[in-house]
């Protein structure tokens, strides 16, 4: 397929361009609120420092969407080094209730090619011991997510609640493969879920999805359609929790150069409101609205009087997991217009630029 080439292409050269940083520069993390599977809480949110996702370093040159590859060190990190890095940050904090941990390694976890063992291992092993802390969420590709993999995890993390966040971004095959590049199908997807299920008897394991919304290609209804639809499926089959990724303008990557040439806008604001309206009404599994780069040149957006108005609602509700109150702004009918004239003109959302209707 053409467009696999062409993001293999914008890949390579922006490979070019990355800057080498030390292991440290990349280490960070924050906390927050967020709602845990013990109610509200805090959560402590580290990224670890690793190779890379090994989808990027392969051939395929990765997710059309997705730079975490740039803040990668894109050599073996070694993984005593991985660990002292983690500890260092997580000591940063001084919660002392009801704390969950979510663990980013720019790719899978549950890759030992890209977390070693020893790391993966000394850091669950360390957050075992801590009494506060609840939870420990990793994000991993479903062709990592293996029982005696788990099985690991959970002898070194005791009776924590452990959840496997997979980038499933689409119950549509067509949409993961063609427009995302993901490299994996939905019956992939389907039997690690199957193996999380499986243990489900035996250890706290749980499942989250994340859904792109707005892949490349796709018109503004298109992509409200098709978030809601993947987040009926995923409760359909067993997934624990749902959450939403509006697509945001990482550099380096397909999306950033149909961007660059007004062939690609991130979704609007009052989409992703829509979006996660409808779930709440549809689903009963707990579903989130990631807000980040909300109102930003390369991130959702409305307009000025109502992006930060409606990304603290947003917030808000992801807590509560209540419905978006309806407010009003003069930028709605804008969004109502590109919507209905967005199966046209597909991606594009300036509206100067539509037909009349
Ligand atoms: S979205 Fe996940 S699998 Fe895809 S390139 Fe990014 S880190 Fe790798
Ligand atoms: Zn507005």
């Amino acid at each position: 397929m053409e467009i696999q080439e062409l993001n293999k292409e914008i890949r390579a050269r922006s490979f070019e361009k990355v800057k080498k940083r030390s292991l440290k520069q990349l280490t960070t993390s924050w906390y927050q609120d967020d709602l845990l599977y013990s109610g509200i809480g805090k959560n402590i949110f580290i990224i670890i420092p690793t190779v890379g996702c090994s989808w990027v370093l392969g051939d395929s040159g990765g997710c059309t969407m997705c730079s975490y590859v740039s803040d990668s060190f894109l050599e073996p990190v070694d993984g005593n080094e991985i660990f002292e890095l983690f500890v260092n940050e997580f000591e940063k904090y001084d919660s002392t209730e009801n704390t969950g941990v979510k663990i980013f390694a720019s790719g899978s976890f549950l890759n030992p090619m890209e977390v070693p063992i020893t790391a993966r291992d000394k850091i669950l092993e360390y957050l075992s011991k801590k009494k506060y802390v609840k939870e420990v969420v990793v994000e991993s590709r479903p062709e990592y997510i293996k029982e005696n993999v788990l099985k690991d995890v959970f002898s070194c993390l005791g009776d924590k609640l452990f959840e496997v966040s997979i980038g499933l971004e689409t119950y549509n095959d067509f949409t993961r493969e063609e427009k995302i590049n993901k490299g994996f199908s939905r019956e992939d997807f389907e039997r690690s879920i199957e193996i999380i299920k499986s243990l489900k008897n035996s250890c706290k394991i749980k499942s989250k999805v994340y859904i792109l919304v707005k892949p490349i290609l796709t018109s503004e209804n298109e992509a409200i359609e098709e978030a809601i639809e993947t987040s009926k499926y995923c409760e359909m089959i067993g997934v624990d929790r749902v959450s939403f990724t509006p697509t945001t303008i990482h550099r380096g990557t397909l999306v950033e150069q149909l961007w660059k040439r007004g062939s690609f806008q991130p979704p609007w604001i009052w989409s992703v409101v829509e979006i996660i309206n409808e779930t709440r009404k549809n689903i009963s599994i707990p579903s989130f609205m990631d807000t980040s780069g909300f109102g930003s040149k390369r991130g959702p957006y409305n307009c000025k009087k109502c992006n930060k108005i409606l990304k603290n609602l947003i917030i808000k509700a992801n807590l509560k997991q209540s419905l978006i109150e309806n407010i009003d702004c003069e930028c709605k009918l804008h969004w109502i217009a590109d919507k209905r004239s967005s199966n046209l003109n597909r991606s594009k959302t300036t509206i100067k630029h539509l037909p009349l209707i």
